[in-house]
């Protein structure tokens, strides 16, 4: 066996969640060995949209700039039925959302993976392994003992904590002897992303569900100068029926002219929902897909594995630095699996209005719907959850996304302090507790003229946020410090 590794955190896979934790991690002080078992970023097509939350943290590491110059803020999102009639619509909208970024953006998976791994080739503590599969592991008291393997053969690894973002099939859970929950949806999909020719950059700038029963379809545009389709699979249908170019020329046609664009990727896919039974077993934890699998039609998939790796890289950091008791790695999956669930529950309700494929269900379906008068049918994207725990009690935005600020300077606050929770108060005191792990921040150091601040903060003298960017509370500055080193020890249910 080849000379064995050391390491603060190894983590199975270098997908789009993976690298979100490593680079997280390593921007905490730990150093991070990753390994990804093939040679490219996955080659079938995957997410399509993101929204503004996520951009926020992805702009956190370095990684936001890319994948904005190669997407397009989706003003709209309908579901319209066979005849064209609008069942449903939502308007994010097109205007920053306080996070400073558009609320719905469209993208391209493969861009957002290499802008990732760009800033991980430039961050000199984290290791990074192509090529290289976890195979095996045994967890000890203080860490575990990984096998992985590329070429040259096996070699051993000892890591503090091991974190699988190994997807779907994660080898790191079946491992674990962790089941999944069965959320109750299964469908089989065929996708297929395409590049338009001639330099045309979009043939809609909106998002659409065909929810016509003869074949569901799925048409949205995916940034400049892409397009992705989705076709729902008919009873009997098989993926040979439907992956060859004469089929999809085929499919394709009553939307677009097949010789104006190129098929650039193509896959058959069963959308469902799973989660698994247990996101932490000691110092192995599950990330991503590899914990929970939901439908995409919120596109909200990747979006809530980026928002694992946010709530979980800040803990294992304080943990392993001592700052924190152990125990605050339970708060990860009790505070994410209820978000991961609502959204996932919106998608399957979702996916159940899309995926009707009986005549007379979708007519019931369509006479339903179209009761309302059609103003009433389109409204703002549902709010995505807060969190219901992990925050101090007694204020409504406790839980929340907090906006992202701007120094009067002009530069963004999340710039200048990174991923570490900050204070904004009214009065700078002497906080030196606090000093040592986040930011404080005067009211008056902030450029407040849409007045987020003054509003969020009215009567109280302070607010503190997480630094994966959730609100943790509000109220006087000596109450919310001594809640937060409470939640970080575990004293009291947070
Ligand atoms: C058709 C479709 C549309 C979607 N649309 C959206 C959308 O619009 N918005 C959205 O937010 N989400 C969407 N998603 C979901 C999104 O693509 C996934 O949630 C996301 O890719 C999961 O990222 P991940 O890093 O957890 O897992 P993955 O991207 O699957 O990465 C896992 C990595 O682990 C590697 N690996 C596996 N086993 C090992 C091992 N033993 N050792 C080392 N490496 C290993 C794999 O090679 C892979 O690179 C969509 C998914 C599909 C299928």
């Amino acid at each position: 066996m080849a000379a064995r590794v050391e390491t603060d955190v190894l983590i199975a896979g270098l997908g789009p969640v993976g690298a979100m934790l490593a680079l997280l991690l390593a921007r905490s002080g730990l150093t991070v060995t990753v390994v990804e078992r093939d040679s490219e970023v996955y080659p079938l097509p995957r997410a399509a949209h993101i929204d503004h939350e996520v951009m926020r943290l992805l702009h956190l590491v370095g990684a936001a700039d890319p994948v904005l110059k190669a997407s397009s803020p989706l003003p709209a999102y309908e579901f319209r039925n066979g005849a064209g009639a609008l069942l449903m619509g939502f308007s994010p909208g097109v205007e920053d959302a306080p996070t400073g970024f558009p609320p719905s953006s469209m993208f391209h998976q493969p861009t957002l993976e290499h802008g990732l791994r760009a800033a991980i080739a430039n961050d000199p503590r984290i290791d990074a392994h192509i090529n290289t599969a976890l195979t095996t592991f045994t967890a000890t008291d203080d860490g575990v003992i990984a096998t992985i393997t590329d070429a040259q053969g096996p070699r051993e690894v000892r890591a503090k904590f091991l974190v699988g973002c190994d997807g779907g099939a994660s080898v790191v859970r079946k491992l674990s002897q962790i089941a999944l929950d069965d959320l109750g949806f299964d469908e089989p999909w065929l996708v297929i992303d395409t590049v338009l020719k001639n330099n045309v950059q979009a043939l809609s700038a909106i998002g659409l569900q065909h929810c016509d029963p003869r074949r569901p379809v799925t048409s949205m545009p995916m940034g400049p100068g892409r397009h992705r389709w989705e076709f729902m699979m008919l009873p009997g249908e098989t993926a040979d029926d439907v992956m060859s170019d004469e089929a999809l020329n085929r499919l394709v046609a009553p939307y677009a002219d097949p010789a104006s664009l190129t098929i650039e990727r193509r896959a058959v896919y069963r959308f469902h929902a799973v989660s698994a039974q247990s996101w932490r077993k000691s110092r192995v934890l599950l990330c991503g897909d590899a914990a929970h699998q939901m439908p995409p039609f919120m596109g909200q998939g990747l979006c809530s594995g980026i928002r694992d790796a946010a709530n979980l890289a800040w803990k294992i950091a304080a943990v392993h630095k001592g700052e924190a008791a152990p125990s605050l790695l339970d708060t990860y999956q009790s505070e994410r699996e209820p978000h991961v669930r609502a959204i996932t529950d919106i998608a399957v309700f979702l996916g159940r209005i899309v995926c009707v494929q009986n005549v007379d269900e979708a007519a019931a379906r369509d006479a339903q719907m179209t009761t309302p008068c059609e103003a009433d049918r389109v409204s703002m994207l549902p709010p995505l959850p807060g969190l219901g725990t992990g925050i101090m009690a007694g204020h409504a935005s406790a839980g929340q996304v907090a906006p992202a600020p701007r120094l009067c300077d002009g530069r963004r606050l999340d710039d200048v302090i990174g991923y570490v929770p900050f204070l904004i108060t009214r009065e700078k005191g002497l906080l030196s507790g606090f000093a040592a792990q986040g930011r404080i921040i005067a009211l008056s150091e902030i450029d407040d003229a849409a007045q987020h601040w003054s509003k969020l903060l009215g009567d109280n003298e302070a607010i503190l946020v997480r630094p994966d960017r959730f609100i943790f509370g509000l109220g006087a500055t000596r109450d919310l410090l001594s809640h937060w080193d409470d939640y970080l020890q575990s004293r009291r249910a947070a």
